[in-house]
């Protein structure tokens, strides 16, 4: 039996389900195969994002915050708590439970839109058909008007360092430790690395982070890049940059990592190890060989600036194309891909797509490093401004960081905003809004920022760009 769909989906995470959802309400008639089962041995919508990335880890990294905070932090304010205690399987249970909460949640979604989750696995065949077959095994092909891929990732695995699910454990291993390691190390200085290394910090263990390359999140402003080292080291994080790992092996109860440096070769034990190498994207038994679906060469699904593949009515998105792995990234070309198809003109902004590492404070930026804007020729005046001297900051004893503004010299444009300080990730916003918008410094300037919030950081920092930062000593540009 054929079934037809306006359009299958395959994979329901954040860029399928929103792609889902709205096909859903332009009017059609949507069906999304996903085959994740959660923790519970459940099906489970939302993907990785959902179920092992964005959401537990942020619910770690939150539960972690409140117990050094409560630990370390709370005595500079008067207050004093004595026999903080730590209970990790409730901490990761109740991290479990936002998971579920948020899953379920999708499904209600789904359910309300009129979307059909098929559960189990999806590949494209010729013709824009799928195969779906279920969790039990049935097949069956669906005829689709159009078809959007979104499969995901997974993490890179590396022969050096096989993950064995209880020593050597990748990000979503790291999401269940049930006790505190007591040294940790971690292969990777990248976001997971960074994030996941601060969660088990917090909780007591001794963290060593391995990085091959010689630059700490290249990504990143220099600047902003070095002082987050400064502050990631100062805070313990023990991070190991043109640190090359050769090896690793159990020795009993140990895991031993052999790695080179400037200095030769070196060995390090651990209770745990967490590799955190990169993501890779999903195509294995997704595509038919005769599908016409072509990859580039580093095996993403190769697609235009609105997400065609190289098959008409075949889209595809998130992290399984081209661009950061970011969820709000693959959300945006999933409602992008629906709404090409509905026949509209939509096109997703890939220069003012933020990045953000969720430690504390957090790294926030948009667009352009002063780096990135040099290297293209550009003639750019920055301005910066601390989080050291700012009311808000200081009366929450949370003032760490700076603000850094990229700027246009001829027309005054934003090319960018790098932020290392509290809530950076929300303050950041405020430069997309005004790039989108295209908006100059000065009107950036022009604006009156709300007393006393950390907002007034980004104003300063605007302000700074020409010399006019308030509670800064500058030399005066205008
Ligand atoms: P995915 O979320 O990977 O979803 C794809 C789905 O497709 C999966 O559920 C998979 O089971 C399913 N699938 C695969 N093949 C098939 C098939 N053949 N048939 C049926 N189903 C299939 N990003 C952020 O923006 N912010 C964060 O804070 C953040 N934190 C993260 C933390 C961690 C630890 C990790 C690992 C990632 C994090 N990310 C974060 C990245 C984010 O999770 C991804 O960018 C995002 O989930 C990508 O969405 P997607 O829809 O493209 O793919
Ligand atoms: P990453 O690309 O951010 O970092 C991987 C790091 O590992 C790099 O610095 C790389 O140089 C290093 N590396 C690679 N091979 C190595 C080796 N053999 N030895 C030592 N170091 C090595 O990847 P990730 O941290 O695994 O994260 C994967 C993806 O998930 C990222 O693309 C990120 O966008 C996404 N993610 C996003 C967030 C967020 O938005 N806050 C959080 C977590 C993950």
């Amino acid at each position: 039996m054929t079934t037809s769909y306006d359009v299958v989906v395959i994979g329901g995470g954040p860029g399928g389900y929103e792609a889902a959802i709205r096909a859903a309400q332009l009017g059609m008639s949507v069906a999304c195969i996903e085959r994740r089962l959660g923790k519970d041995g459940k099906p489970a919508l939302g993907g990785t994002c959902l179920n092992v990335g964005c959401i537990p880890s942020k619910a770690l990294l939150d539960s972690s915050h409140r117990y050094e905070e409560t630990q370390k932090h709370l005595a500079v304010h008067g207050i004093d708590v004595q026999g903080v205690s730590l209970d990790v399987p409730r901490m990761i249970a109740r991290k479990d439970q936002v998971v579920s909460q948020l899953t379920g949640g999708i499904a209600q979604l789904f359910k309300g839109h009129g979307v059909t989750w098929l559960q189990g696995q999806g590949k494209l065949l010729a013709g824009r058909r799928v195969l779906w077959t279920s969790l039990d095994g049935q097949e069956q092909t669906l005829d689709a008007g159009q078809v959007i891929l979104a499969t995901g990732s997974e993490p890179v695995r590396i022969p050096v360092a096989q993950v064995d699910g209880q020593y050597i454990v990748d990000s979503t291993g790291a999401l269940d430790f049930q006790e505190v390691p007591a040294r940790l190390g971690i292969i990777g200085a990248g976001v997971i690395g960074l994030e996941l290394g601060s969660v088990w910090r917090r909780l007591g263990a001794q963290v060593v982070i391995l990085e091959a390359q010689p630059e700490f999140l290249p990504m990143l402003d220099k600047q902003i890049g070095k002082e987050t080292l400064k502050l990631l080291t100062k805070q313990g994080l023990d991070v190991r940059l043109k640190a090359r790992v050769t090896g690793a092996k159990l020795d009993g109860q140990q895991v031993v990592v052999s790695y080179e440096d400037a200095e030769g070769a070196k060995t390090e034990s651990f209770d745990r190890l967490i590799v955190a190498v990169g993501r890779r994207p999903v195509t294995e038994g997704l595509l038919a060989a005769d599908s016409g679906v072509e990859l580039d060469e580093r095996r993403f699904v190769h697609v235009d600036s609105q997400c065609r593949t190289s098959v008409p009515g075949v889209f595809a998105i998130g992290d399984l194309v081209r661009g950061p792995m970011l969820a709000h990234k693959a959300m945006e070309e999933g409602v992008m891909a629906a709404e090409v198809i509905a026949g509209h003109a939509t096109q997703v902004n890939y220069d003012t797509i933020i990045g953000v590492i969720y430690t504390h404070p957090e790294v926030a930026w948009v667009g352009m490093s002063e780096e990135q804007a040099r290297a293209q020729g550009l003639q750019v005046k920055v301005g910066s401004f601390s989080f050291a001297v700012n009311g808000r900051a200081l009366a929450s004893h949370d003032a760490q960081g700076l603000a850094k503004f990229i700027v246009d010299e001829s027309s005054d444009r934003i090319l960018g905003l790098h932020v290392l300080g509290p809530q950076a990730g929300d303050l950041v916003h405020q430069a997309m809004i005004a790039m989108e918008f295209g908006a100059s410094i000065e009107d950036l300037q022009l604006m009156t920022f709300a007393h006393p919030t950390l907002s007034e950081v980004i104003h300063e920092a605007a302000l700074s760009v020409d010399g006019r930062a308030i509670h800064a000593v500058q030399k005066r540009r205008k």
